[in-house]
């Protein structure tokens, strides 16, 4: 647990200020009373992997909450459910669990730098794929303190979000699959991964910033129109991914994403009349 914790190395754009409290759980008690202790008085955020996330460089009066090693990897398996703890990184580990276990049809998840919360939470997906096919049940602490454990339909999904309103930390998720090869797994990995290299940055960026207008307008084909040579002090939009915002400088900061964010955001209702609708998660 941190007092005034600095967010620098923990976002996965190595940028932000400083937080209240930043605290690591192991125990799911202990998170229950975090909950309890903050409630109505501080806001409690759950952190995953911070890729979807960009933290304000300033100050900010609330508490940092993340998932510790405990609830890091696989927790059960039976013949046609995985059970993955929350901090669980897909993009690290997971690959090695899916081909030893023989696990198919969750592939996909392995090409997205999120945690297993984090990637419920947004209901993450790629390739046709998404959580909501594919997630069965989930345990996690309400806004209450509460531990619940949840089947999910897909009406508790919708683009980028959940609709289960009371979740405040997922602690598990129960995923279906089917028995495969290693070797089908990891060529399947394998492809996802190359495809993403070639189309897209890694590091120092939020992911996909504006979610697609609708099937025929890309966000990517507006922000390339309209926004290529914006640049705020290193904050530009890549040139491999023109959705992705990456930073050229070290001194590039969260407030630069932002002010990249909401310029580009004005200049393209000025050019097409379109609001662009974010999907990065500000915390200011
Ligand atoms: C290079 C790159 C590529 C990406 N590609 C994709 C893609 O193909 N598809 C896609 O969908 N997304 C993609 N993303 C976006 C991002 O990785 C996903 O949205 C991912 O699910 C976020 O997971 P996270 O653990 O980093 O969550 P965070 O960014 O830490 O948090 C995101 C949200 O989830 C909540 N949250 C996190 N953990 C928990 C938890 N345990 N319990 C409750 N709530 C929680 C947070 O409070 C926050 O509201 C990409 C991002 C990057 C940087």
């Amino acid at each position: 647990m941190m007092y005034n914790a600095s967010l620098k190395n923990k976002t996965w754009t190595q940028t932000g200020g400083t937080v209240f409290k930043y605290i690591e759980c192991e125990h799911i008690n202990e998170i229950s009373d975090i909950i309890k202790c903050y409630k109505g008085q501080k806001k409690v955020f759950t952190a995953g992997n911070s890729s979807n996330c960009i933290f304000s460089d300033r100050y900010l009066d609330i508490v940092i909450l993340k998932l510790g090693k405990y609830f890091d990897g696989v927790m059960d398996i039976n013949s046609d459910v995985i059970r993955i703890g929350g901090a669980t990184k897909v993009y690290a580990k997971y690959k090695d669990i899916l081909c030893k276990n023989g696990i198919g049809g969750l592939e996909f998840m392995c090409s997205i730098p999120g945690t297993v919360g984090g990637m419920v939470a947004m209901n993450a997906g790629c390739y046709g794929m998404d959580i909501s096919k594919c997630c069965k049940r989930i345990c996690y602490i309400d806004i209450n303190g509460d531990i619940k454990i949840r089947e999910t339909q897909s009406p508790d999904f919708s683009y980028r979000k959940n609709n289960i309103k009371d979740i405040a930390v997922i602690i598990w998720s129960e995923f279906y699959y089917y028995n495969s090869c290693s070797d089908v797994i990891m060529t399947k990995i394998n492809k996802n991964l190359k495809q993403r290299q070639e189309t897209q940055i890694q590091r120092f960026t939020t992911g996909s910033t504006f979610k697609n207008v609708n099937n025929n307008i890309s966000a990517w084909s507006l922000l390339k129109k309209h926004c290529i040579d914006l640049d705020f002090n290193g904050a530009i939009f890549s040139k491999k991914h023109f959705n992705f915002i990456t930073k050229t400088s070290p001194k590039t900061s969260s407030n630069d994403f932002i002010n990249l964010i909401n310029c580009a955001k004005k200049i393209v209702k000025k050019e097409s009349g379109i609001d662009l609708d974010q999907e990065v998660i500000l915390i200011n």
